[in-house]
């Protein structure tokens, strides 16, 4: 892999590489760009099986937290730390990436991701001052995701039928996890109608008992009618095959990276279905750890109220995509390079006289 070329495709501008002999700790942290603020991004913890597969991957989730932090109006750059070697889980592994964050100065802050736990966090944070979303302060982002994903399906609503009200719409919800199940709750409680699916029929089955859900199988989801399609499970759901036969009218879901192949957001705006690009949807999460920063610290209330704002974020997004003729997904990285150019030093000009 040539490093320096894997930098320049996305820009990033720091890849580091730390290895602590003692723990077995293999890590790689990728900043993709700081010009909005430090940057921010979870830890990961996952079987990679090659170095150069783990690298990519700290590059990519880093640029597209770069994209959250500027779409969602956060003072954060993105970045992203990857464990690779699956190594052993020990004190002295979260130790030592606690240390080799402390020594990057205050450049990255990071936290769970995938394959960590709340224990392993507080490991690093007896170490590290940089450690967001411990249960001491702003805590499990989930509750806040799903307020952010109902924010967004009222804000499809509001486009594709001139009423942001969910009462008597039809959401059809994959994934009744954690983000999932709040999501049901919230729409339930205004009268929406939920069709859901999960591969766990305890999740469907709470789903179906608290809020009234119907449910069905797996694929059959992707063929039923109705007003909005909310994806919370995994990535790479929007398959172009998927696509192809959907009958809702527009997508408006919490799970990361869902569209599975790059034509896939143009296939949807052919059909006419609306898509409110997934990074812009959940980006509850981050704003809800983002309110750690605030004078007072971590306040809930307030966090919500940013979390609100999901609304007009998507708003704008899909103005445009409409002004530009673009797809949504193009539509939000614009807004979010747009926010980092006008953030970015220019060049630099002696002053008048000098
Ligand atoms: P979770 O693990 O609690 O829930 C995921 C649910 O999806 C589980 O109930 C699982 O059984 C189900 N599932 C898995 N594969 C499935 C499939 N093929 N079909 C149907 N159901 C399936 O995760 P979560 O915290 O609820 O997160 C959901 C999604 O939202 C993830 O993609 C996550 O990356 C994203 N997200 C979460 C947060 C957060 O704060 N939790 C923030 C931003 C984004």
């Amino acid at each position: 892999m040539e490093i320096f070329e894997a930098m320049a495709e996305q820009g990033h501008e720091q890849l580091n590489f730390f290895y602590d002999q003692a723990s077995g700790l293999k890590l790689i942290v990728a900043v993709h760009d700081t010009t909005l603020g430090p940057a921010t991004g979870g830890t990961r913890l996952w079987h990679y099986d090659q170095e150069a597969d783990a690298v990519w991957d700290a590059l990519r989730l880093s640029y597209g937290m770069t994209l959250k932090n500027a779409v969602s109006g956060l003072n954060f750059g993105g970045s992203k730390c990857v464990i690779y070697g699956d190594p052993k889980k020990s004190p002295e592994l979260f130790h030592a990436l606690g240390r080799f964050i402390t020594a990057l100065g205050g450049r990255v802050y990071t936290g769970e991701d995938v394959g960590i736990t709340a224990q392993d966090v507080e490991l690093m944070a007896e170490v590290c001052p940089y450690i967001v979303g411990r249960e001491a302060t702003s805590g499990d982002p989930s509750k806040a995701a799903a307020y952010g994903t109902y924010m967004a399906v009222r804000a499809v609503l509001m486009e594709v039928t001139g009423q942001a009200s969910v009462t008597g719409r039809k959401i059809l919800v994959q994934g009744v996890g954690n983000v999932g199940l709040e999501l049901c709750r919230l729409l339930a409680g205004e009268g929406a109608r939920l069709v859901v699916a999960d591969i766990n029929p305890e999740r469907t089955d709470l789903a179906a008992k608290l809020y009234g859900a119907r449910v069905v199988d797996g694929e059959a989801l992707f063929q039923e009618e109705g007003d909005v399609l909310s994806p919370c499970a995994l990535g790479q759901v929007l398959t172009a095959e998927r696509v192809s036969t959907l009958r809702v009218r527009a997508i408006a879901g919490s799970a990361n990276n869902q569209v599975a192949t790059p034509e896939v957001p143009a296939l949807l705006a052919a059909r006419g279905i609306l898509y409110a690009p997934d990074f812009v949807v959940n980006g509850g999460g981050v704003i809800n750890i983002a309110d750690e920063f605030l004078p007072g610290g971590y306040q809930p209330s307030r966090a919500m109220a940013a979390v609100a704002r999901i609304y007009e974020r998507l708003r704008e997004v899909f103005r445009v995509a409409k002004e530009e003729q673009i797809t949504t997904e193009q539509a939000a990285e614009q807004v979010a390079l747009r926010r980092i150019s006008a953030h970015r030093p220019g060049p630099y000009l002696p002053a008048q006289g000098a």
